[in-house]
């Protein structure tokens, strides 16, 4: 039985990874505020409209605001009533999008979600306990205003880098998770993200647990160049020794998982599930067509094609995200228990 104790310090955990979920939640879908006025001539103001037209990404990230003197003051997101979907562009009460996990209860389109949020969805209460927390974004390089936009991140975010990785439970079952959050630097690959998730894979292996990561990703972190690119290397040789070990991996495809993510740990899973209408590809798909010549089938790169053509296993909703991962993780515990007993059955045979 548990004591007291343990149920106080599961309760104080609990509370610990909600607020931080909130916060998450908060980050992607709150009004942005700050405490001074904008003062954007015409001509920047332009820029930002087409900025915004280009990527969803500038959504997420708007303009910083400045003083007169040039200082910059930083925004503060609160969370509003309401949330516009960026796809449909309706509203609905903030109630209804939490009840939907985030999708938009009008179109059905999948809002991105933080790190912590999706822990707070799928794992036991109490049993979140994050690692390798010492583990954040440097300037290997030194390259020009990384290290400033490191701080402007981190300050935006909470996050020191775009990755959480966390030991935790599913229905009883222990395992490690890595979740990839795209609000920091688009879920780049730097060198401290394959140095998180080359630990987690390692620890998932030392302690003969199962290894789920989520991904989200626009691939490698240019400002950090060879060193970036060489985390793909070294993701992939832990998750081959992890799978030679017989580990079970679960890789979780979420919008978008592109670039250095994908050519590397993201699609080794043993198990490969995604999340519905996201984008998982290499290079994007304009620059494929300019390659090739050539004009892409429709939902090319989107996880229902990836599914037909047999890259993914299994669309998974938010919804059902926690029950299917028990399922898998059930099936994969009873014949680890059955594959122990039959062994020991044949021995005895033997004897
Ligand atoms: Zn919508």
């Amino acid at each position: 039985m548990r004591s007291p104790i343990t149920k106080i310090y599961e309760m104080y955990k609990d509370r610990a990874l909600r607020k931080k979920a909130h916060a998450d939640t908060v980050g992607h879908t709150g009004i942005r505020f700050t405490f001074g006025k904008a003062k954007a001539t015409a001509e920047e103001a332009d820029n930002q409209k087409n900025k915004d037209k280009k990527s969803e990404a500038a959504d997420v990230y708007p303009e910083e605001v400045k003083d007169k003197n040039g200082l910059r003051i930083p925004a503060v997101m609160i969370p509003s009533s309401f949330i516009t979907c960026r796809s449909c562009g309706r509203r609905a009460l903030r109630r209804k999008w939490e009840d939907n996990y985030y999708v938009c209860p009008e179109c059905g389109k999948y809002a991105p979600i933080g790190a912590y949020y999706r822990l707070s969805l799928i794992l036991d209460k109490g049993s979140f306990t994050e690692i390798d927390t010492d583990i954040k974004a440097e300037d290997p390089l030194g390259f020009p205003g990384y290290k400033e936009k490191i701080e402007r991140q981190e300050e935006k975010t909470g996050l020191n880098e775009s990755v959480i990785s966390a030991v935790g439970s599913i229905q009883g079952i222990r395992l490690v998770t890595v979740v990839l959050d795209s609000r920091f630097f688009m879920g780049s690959m730097s060198r401290a993200v394959g140095e998180k998730v080359t630990r987690a894979v390692e620890y998932a292996m030392e302690e003969k647990l199962p290894l789920l990561i989520f991904s989200a990703s626009g691939g490698a972190r240019m400002q950090e160049g060879i060193y970036s690119l060489m985390q793909m290397a070294k993701t992939t040789s832990a998750i081959e020794q992890f799978s030679e070990k017989g580990g079970l991996f679960i890789s979780f495809l979420t919008n978008p998982t592109t670039g250095g993510v994908t050519a590397s740990f993201a699609t080794l899973g043993d198990i490969t599930l995604a999340e519905p209408g996201a984008l998982i590809g290499f290079a994007g798909p304009r620059v494929i067509e300019q390659t090739i010549s050539r004009k892409l089938p429709k939902g090319f790169q989107r996880s229902e094609y990836l599914e037909n053509h047999g890259f993914v296993d299994r669309i998974v909703e938010r919804s059902e995200m926690r029950d299917v991962l028990t399922d898998i993780l059930k099936l994969h515990a009873d014949t680890r228990k059955f594959s122990t007993v039959r062994k020991s059955a044949a021995l005895e045979n033997k004897g």
